[in-house]
C-alpha cells in the first residue's frame, strides 16, 4: 500500500459523503446498509487466521524465552502506562467540567445491561483460557485465541527442525491473509462510506442524531475533549520520545486503520488494516507488529477505559453524590480492568461498565443515558484505541532494537 495516497483521499472521501448522505437523506440510507455489512464481514473474516498466524510468526521471529518475555514485559508496561494515563486524563476533565450536574437522570436499565453480573478480576482470567478453541473462534471470543497462539508459538520454537516447518507455514498463511487484507482495502472506501451512511440514517439523520447528542452534550463534549487530548498530545509525546517518529506522518499511515477503526466501532474487525498499516506504510518490523497489535486489539483500549471513568463521574454527578479521592481510585482501577476485559466489538464498553459502577455502587441505570448515542462515541473511543496500539507498535519495536536485540 506503499504511497498509495489516493486510497486514503478515497477513504475521507467516503467518510465525507457518508456523513453527509446519512445526515440528509436519514433512514433511507439504511439502504446501502448491506454494502457495509458485506466490508465489514470481509474483514472479520480474515480475523482468526490473522491472529493465529500473526502471533506464532510474532513470537518465533522473536527468539528464545527471554527474549519474547522482555518484549512481552515492555508490551505490557506500554499498554498500562497508557491506559493509566487515558484514565487520568478522563477522571482530570469529568472533575474540571462536571458535565452531569444540571443533567437529571431519566432513564431504565437497558435490556442486556439487566441481565449482566458484574465482572470481577477472577472472570477476566477465566476468560484468558477456553475449554473449546472452535466454539471460541465462532463466537470471536478472542482473548483465550491469543493465549493459545502464544504458547502454541512458543512450544514450536522448542522443537527444533520439525518446529520450524510449522513456523513457516503459518508464516506463509500469515502472508496470504496479508495480501488479502489488501484487496480488501481497496473497497474500503466504499464499505466506509456505507456503513457511516447507513449508522447515521438508523440514527433518524442529521436532525435526530444532534437532538440526542444535545440531550447529553457537555458530557459527549467531556469524552471528545479528552480523547482528542489523549490523542493528540499524550500519545504523540510517547512516540516521539521513544523512536522520534514524526507523529503527522506516523498519523497519516495509520489513518486507513484509523478510519476504518471509526466506521467499523471494532478494534478486532480493524486489526487486519491496523497491521497493513503499521508494517506497509509506517515500516514497523514485522515482528513487533505481529505481536504488539494483536494482543493491543484486544486488551489496550485506551479511549474504553477513559470512557468508564468519565462515565461513572458522570452518573454520580447527575443523581448528586459526590465521590472522594478514594472512590475515583477505585473507579481508575475498575475501568482500566473494564477495557482490559472488553471485547474488540462495538459497544462492548458500556457492558464492562457494570463493573465500575458496582465498585462505587452506583446505579446501573445511568447506563441508559449514554444508550442513545453510545453508537457515536463507541466510534470514537475504538478510534483512539487503535491509534495507542499503533503507536505502541512502533515503541514496542524500537525499545525491542534497543534493548532486546541489543542484549
Ligand atoms: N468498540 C470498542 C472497540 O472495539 C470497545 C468499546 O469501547 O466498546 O475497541
Amino acid at each position: 500500500m506503499k504511497n498509495n495516497n489516493w486510497l486514503l483521499y478515497f477513504i475521507l472521501v467516503g467518510i465525507i459523503l457518508g456523513g453527509i448522505c446519512g445526515w440528509w437523506f436519514g433512514p433511507q440510507m439504511t439502504a446501502v446498509d448491506w454494502i457495509g455489512e458485506i466490508f465489514l464481514n470481509a474483514l472479520k473474516m480474515l480475523v482468526i487466521p490473522l491472529i493465529i498466524s500473526s502471533l506464532i510468526v510474532g513470537i518465533s521471529g522473536l527468539g528464545d524465552i527471554t527474549k519474547v518475555g522482555k518484549t512481552g514485559v515492555i508490551t505490557l508496561v506500554y499498554f498500562m502506562t497508557t491506559t493509566a494515563f487515558s484514565v487520568v486524563i478522563g477522571l482530570s476533565m469529568v472533575n474540571l467540567m462536571t458535565p452531569g450536574e444540571s443533567v437529571e437522570m431519566v432513564s431504565d436499565l437497558p435490556e442486556g445491561v439487566a441481565s449482566k453480573r458484574a465482572m470481577g478480576i477472577t472472570d477476566i482470567l477465566q476468560s484468558f483460557i477456553s475449554p473449546n478453541l472452535v466454539k471460541s473462534m465462532m463466537e470471536m471470543d478472542i482473548l483465550p485465541i491469543i493465549i493459545f497462539s502464544l504458547v502454541f508459538g512458543g512450544v514450536l520454537t522448542t522443537l527444533g527442525e520439525k518446529g520450524k516447518g510449522v513456523i513457516s507455514f503459518f508464516d506463509t498463511v500469515n502472508e496470504a491473509i496479508m495480501k488479502m487484507v489488501h484487496l480488501v482495502l481497496y473497497v474500503a472506501p466504499l464499505g466506509i462510506f456505507a456503513l457511516i451512511a447507513s449508522k447515521l440514517g438508523a440514527a433518524g439523520g442529521g436532525d435526530a442524531f444532534w437532538a440526542e447528542l444535545m440531550k447529553i452534550g457537555k458530557f459527549a463534549f467531556t469524552v471528545l475533549a479528552a480523547l482528542l487530548f489523549h490523542a493528540i498530545v499524550v500519545l504523540p509525546t510517547i512516540l516521539i520520545f521513544f523512536t522520534r517518529r514524526n507523529p503527522i506522518k506516523y498519523f497519516k499511515g495509520a489513518s486507513p486503520a484509523l478510519t476504518t477503526a471509526f466506521s467499523t466501532a471494532s478494534s478486532s474487525a480493524t486489526l487486519p488494516v491496523t497491521i497493513e498499516c503499521a508494517e506497509e506504510n509506517n515500516g514497523v518490523s514485522r515482528q513487533a507488529s505481529l505481536f504488539v497489535l494483536p494482543i493491543g486489539a484486544t486488551v489496550n483500549m485506551d479511549g474504553t477505559a477513559m470512557y468508564e471513568a468519565i462515565a461513572a463521574i458522570f452518573i454520580a454527578q447527575m443523581i448528586g453524590v459526590p465521590l472522594g479521592f478514594s472512590e475515583q481510585l477505585i473507579i481508575f482501577v475498575t475501568a482500566t480492568l473494564a477495557a482490559i476485559g472488553a471485547a474488540g466489538i462495538p459497544e462492548a464498553g458500556l457492558v464492562t461498565m457494570v463493573m465500575v459502577l458496582q465498585s462505587v455502587g452506583l446505579p446501573l441505570e445511568g447506563i441508559g443515558m449514554l444508550l442513545s448515542i453510545d453508537w457515536f462515541l463507541d466510534r470514537c473511543r475504538t478510534t483512539i484505541n487503535v491509534w495507542g496500539d499503533s503507536i505502541g507498535a512502533a515503541v514496542v519495536d524500537k525499545l525491542e532494537e534497543k534493548y532486546v536485540e541489543g542484549g
